[in-house]
């Protein structure tokens, strides 16, 4: 079969590899859609650095670079193993591709996504999105219910990660929320307030078009942190109080260092971002303030189930996210170079799997 394969940094090869097999409690899915994520983005340009290397290979999957990629996708149950019964052929499906042991520490609590030997499929081994076939465990299929597209399936992943963020912080039903970064992320912590029916989202991000999707997705104020004074817009649209909880999903220095001055007394700064540095944090402005910083990291039990039920029910209605749709062969120089080089105009680059096999 054709695989879209991570050979290191900046060298992606479609590859005929040997078709996976299926074992025990595992179904084998014909990907349809993947996203191109800003982690595939960030592993091409500067990897590898989640995906194993060499000599290094990831504690479960034992495995390592050339590897399959894609981690955001939907597809068509093609085939099970004899011992599942949760599925069948012809099946729509999206995939939770989070790879945990099961019995670590966090594990051991229900905190799969905090797994100390986490992996994702699509970046640490088992196969990807951006093949002809992969084969996962069944706990990692999730069906998509008639009403939702299988193009819409390959965003349910970015948007759990919203989801699950939103989940865990502090925020209340009349809090006014502040999103730092409007790219896929933050649209989703965007789209998963508006479902809530928050009043008071207030955006900041430095393009023009990527305000304006926040806008389309709910964001009820914008800001240009370039031309304006976050901290006094902030203070303007809260009644002088500051925003109750504040979600990082730029992960820059700059954001950070006027995040907590732009939250109110005991707010919460909850972070999404993955950071390429340590960051320097205003830590009296913790303390005097007793504010609070914490972290979030992709989604836990349930929260895939959750966004597609809203997907479902139309509290959350992303398919505007989707940007541009390209041929597996087109995945390097119309999806990585386009989010290069026009970042500010794209939200999501989906891949059609199907297409440019030959
Ligand atoms: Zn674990």
């Amino acid at each position: 079969m054709k695989a879209l394969r991570f050979h290191g940094q900046k060298d992606i090869r479609l590859d005929s590899i040997p078709t996976p097999e299926l074992t025990p409690g595992s179904v084998k899915i014909l990907p349809k859609f993947c996203g191109i994520c800003g982690t595939d983005l960030h592993e091409y340009l500067e990897g590898a650095n989640l995906i194993p290397k060499p000599q290094h290979p990831h504690p479960i999957t034992k495995e390592t670079y050339p590897l399959t990629i894609g981690h955001e996708f939907s597809g068509i149950v093609e085939e099970v193993a004899s011992d599942v019964t949760n599925f069948q052929k012809g099946d729509r499906v999206c995939v939770q591709p989070i790879i945990y042991d099961g019995d670590c520490r966090s594990c051991a609590r229900g905190l799969h996504n905090c797994c100390d030997k986490n992996g994702f499929i699509g970046l640490s081994g088992w196969g990807g999105g951006l093949a002809e076939i992969s084969v996962v465990p069944q706990s990692c299929v999730k069906k998509l219910p008639d009403n939702v597209s299988l193009e819409v399936g390959a965003l349910v992943e970015p948007l759990a990660v919203g989801w699950h963020a939103v989940d865990i912080s502090p925020y209340q039903n009349s809090d006014a929320a502040l999103v730092l970064g409007g790219g896929p992320i933050g649209l989703a912590v965007v789209q998963v307030l508006a479902g809530r029916g928050c009043q008071n989202i207030i955006v900041s991000e430095v393009s023009s078009k990527r305000r304006e999707f926040a806008k389309h997705f709910g964001a009820h104020h914008v800001i240009d942190p370039v031309a304006e004074d976050i901290v006094q817009r902030v203070l303007e649209l809260t009644g002088g109080l500051g925003a109750d909880v504040g979600f990082d999903a730029a992960g820059a220095q700059v954001a950070l260092d006027t995040a907590f001055l732009a939250l109110k007394a005991r707010g919460t700064l909850v972070n999404i971002a993955v950071w390429d540095k340590q960051a320097k944090l205003l830590m009296n402005e913790l303390v005097f303030r007793e504010r609070r910083y914490m972290g979030v990291a992709t989604y836990s039990l349930g929260d895939f189930e959750a966004v597609i039920e809203a997907i479902s029910a139309g509290k959350i209605v992303p398919a505007g996210m989707i940007t541009k749709t390209i041929a597996l062969n087109e995945v390097e120089a119309e999806g990585f170079r386009t989010l290069i080089e026009d970042k500010e105009n794209h939200v999501k680059i989906l891949v059609d799997v199907g297409k440019g096999l030959s």
